[in-house]
């Protein structure tokens, strides 16, 4: 069973479309993940929906939710 799932997501810094991979086992974590265009640190926000699936949100690190 293969866990890590690629979502194409924007830099919430310099806009560039990055591959991550998505790690499901990390679902109800943040974690911060430099951005390979622009270095800049992005957190990267994983949880799942009620079917199931995968959702990743992304901020700057300066964001306050
Ligand atoms: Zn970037």
């Amino acid at each position: 069973m293969e866990f890590l799932e690629e979502r194409l997501i924007d830099c919430p810094y310099c806009g560039e479309a990055i591959t991550v991979l998505l790690d499901e086992q990390e679902a109800g974590h943040e974690y911060t993940e430099d951005c390979q265009v622009c270095c800049k640190p992005i957190v990267f926000n994983l949880s799942t929906d009620v079917a199931g699936s995968l959702c990743i949100s992304v901020r700057t690190e300066n964001d306050t939710y």
